[in-house]
């Protein structure tokens, strides 16, 4: 059986779900995951920080004016009278809830109530429209399946047992639909897998049940070699391996939640990503195949933080680095890239939620200098550190400011750190010359 995501854009329209339910009714049985319509989770999320700021009139003007889109959508999808009544009552008890939520007291577990909300609204529209189209669909609430434990890792077992069980007690539909993103915790508190984190319900999904295919449809044809929010003449990578995958999807390239490969590698599961609006287009298929053929993607990630940590006598001092890194863990703050000199070793976090803790610890035996707004931008490819692309990387950036360079940690990435103003400058020049051919 194949798992199908589809984003935000894809069940953001009435338009766009016609295409998704004709691009899912070709008769093979599958499991759909889908996000919340576009703009949704936005707004909850915009929500749930007016209740924290106490501006209960904004928080309730929001909820007034999504509940009506939500009735647009609901009277152009729905034209039989009885399932048009039905979804405005089950959209009207959400909202309901969510009105309800503006009087709580603010609490991380209310906005995850919050949150969640979009998800269970997109896949029950969804769900009763396919019914009217005649297709035998049923919906699995993913909150009776889908888990994450104490370190926020995806309970595989339980999920595995509790979705065979799903599965077995709806055997007679042909398309089963589920909300991408929503979970449960450890403490059985509803949850979520962060932002964008359909596409990794999709593949915990696909591993769960061995998948033959996990596909993420999205608003473009495939991982493009660049990022084309800001890059003009990006051009869709047809072929990926899951490590160059995993790579681009760790630093930055938003059309995947960082973590969308991880539960599918082992298996050897592919994941293709496909255009919900031009289904023809190849996209990208993502398998344990590799490619030579040097630089294939860049991906760039904000919000760094650069620390550096001086010592005078680091060397020496044996013991140094690991009395650093206790410190990150202690504080549950990872590390993306290092590197050292004999007297200093400069780190980046992309987590400054616990920054001035950390601060206060390393200052007690070292200096420390700090530079927010930095952005890490990484350059994928197979065996990319040995290609000849990567020897003219100095030269096409020499007016860039570059803070740090991570060279060798994987055959697979080069990663530069830059100051986050640099960024659409330096991912157009890398685009330039080495995608463009444009000749230095
Ligand atoms: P969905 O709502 O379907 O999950 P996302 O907005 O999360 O869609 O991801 C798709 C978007 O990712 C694209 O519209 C594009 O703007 C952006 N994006 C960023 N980097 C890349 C890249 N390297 N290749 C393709 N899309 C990218
Ligand atoms: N709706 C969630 C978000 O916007 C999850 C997703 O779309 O993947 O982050
Ligand atoms: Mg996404």
């Amino acid at each position: 059986m194949k798992v199908l995501k589809f984003g935000g854009t894809s069940v953001g329209s009435v338009e766009n779900m016609c295409n998704v339910k004709n691009i899912i009714n070709d008769g093979d049985k599958k499991i759909v995951v889908l996000s919340a319509m576009s703009g949704t989770t936005n707004k909850l999320v915009a929500i749930s920080q007016d209740i924290k700021d106490v501006n209960l009139s904004e928080a309730e003007n929001k909820i007034s004016e999504l509940q009506k889109v939500y009735f647009e959508t609901i009277d152009q999808l729905l034209e039989d009278s009885d399932l048009n009544k039905s979804v405005r009552e089950y959209v009207i008890s959400i909202f309901e809830d969510l009105k309800a939520c503006v009087s709580k007291v603010f609490s991380d577990a209310l906005e995850n109530q919050i949150v969640a909300q979009g998800e269970l609204l997109s896949t029950y529209m969804f769900n009763s429209y396919l019914n009217q189209e005649g297709i035998h669909s049923a919906l699995l609430p993913a909150l009776d399946f889908m888990r994450i434990d104490g370190n926020k890792e995806p309970n595989i077992d339980y999920i595995k047992n509790n979705i065979k069980t799903v599965l077995k007690e709806n055997e007679s539909a042909n398309i089963y639909i589920t909300q991408g993103f929503i979970c449960l915790d450890a403490n059985d508190e509803v949850s979520n897998l962060q932002r964008g984190g359909s596409d990794y319900t999709a593949t915990i999904i696909g591993a769960a049940i061995i998948a033959e295919e996990v596909q993420i449809w999205t608003d473009i044809d495939g991982m493009h070699n660049n990022d084309p929010r800001y890059v003009e003449n990006t051009n869709p990578i047809s072929n990926l391996s899951f490590d160059e995958a995993a790579e681009l999807a760790y630093f930055g390239a938003k059309i995947l939640h960082p973590q969308t490969v991880t539960p599918v590698r082992a298996d050897n599961i592919p994941v293709r990503l496909k255009n919900t609006m031009d289904p023809i287009a190849h996209g990208t298929l993502i398998s344990s195949k590799t490619s030579e053929g040097g630089i294939k993607a860049i991906a760039a990630k904000d919000g760094i933080t650069a620390i550096k940590i001086k010592s005078a006598r680091m060397l020496q001092a044996h013991g140094f680095l690991k009395k650093v890194f206790e410190i990150f863990e202690t504080y549950e703050t990872s590390i993306d890239m290092i590197t050292t000199s004999e007297v200093a070793v400069s780190l980046t976090i992309d987590d400054d939620r616990n920054l001035d803790k950390i601060l206060n610890e390393l200052e007690k035996f070292a200096l420390i200098e700090v530079d927010e707004r930095q952005s890490i931008v990484c350059l994928v490819g197979h065996s990319v550190v040995n290609h000849q692309d990567t020897f003219k990387l100095f030269q096409i950036l020499q007016d860039v400011k570059i803070r740090m360079i991570s060279y060798g940690g994987s055959k697979n990435n080069i990663s530069l750190l830059i100051d986050t103003d640099d960024k659409i400058n330096t991912l157009q020049k890398l685009n330039d010359y080495l995608f463009e051919l444009v000749t230095l």
